[in-house]
């Protein structure tokens, strides 16, 4: 073995050990999330079309699909309401006047936080469209499971 072979194993330890890491991070905060809310909503968002957006890296890298797949099994098993929503415009939408003000486009990704030009109210960008989501999902409760009282929206965008 050659001496420029050997530090080539070092990376793939540090790798395995941080997505040990993550994955243990979203194991417990499925299970949180699945004891604390009787509705789970998420965006729809497509991991592999942000990655190729430069911002969109971090999406993969937080293990968003391992993540919303782990979430579901988790609520069926407890019986906890799951459901995917269209995201489509829930980070350019203002979740409290309904105005399309917000960062739009590729460019607009690197933005967290924007202020409505319509009333004036200051967002983070995914709290804003955690919001926007819950709004969707709570509508479609609304036509059929009206008996849960809490509600959650995860969005990573
Ligand atoms: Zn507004």
């Amino acid at each position: 073995m050659s001496g420029r072979e050997k530090p080539a194993r070092l990376p793939v330890a540090i790798h395995a050990r941080i997505a040990n890491r993550r994955k243990d991070f979203l194991h417990q905060l499925s299970t949180r999330l699945v004891r604390g809310y009787g509705a789970i909503f998420v965006g729809n968002v497509n991991a592999q079309t942000l990655a190729r957006a430069q911002h969109g890296k971090s999406v993969l890298d937080a293990g968003w699909s391992f993540f919303r797949t782990m979430l579901q099994y988790k609520c069926d098993d407890a019986g906890v309401w799951f459901d995917e929503v269209d995201e489509a415009f829930s980070s350019q939408t203002c979740s409290c006047c309904g105005s399309r003000t917000g960062p739009k486009g590729v460019a607009g990704l690197g933005i967290r936080e924007w202020t409505c030009v319509a009333c004036d109210r200051t967002h983070d960008r995914d709290r804003n469209a955690a919001r926007n989501i819950l709004a969707v999902g709570r509508d479609r409760l609304a036509g059929g499971i009206p008996a849960l009282s809490a509600h959650c929206a995860a969005a990573v965008d």
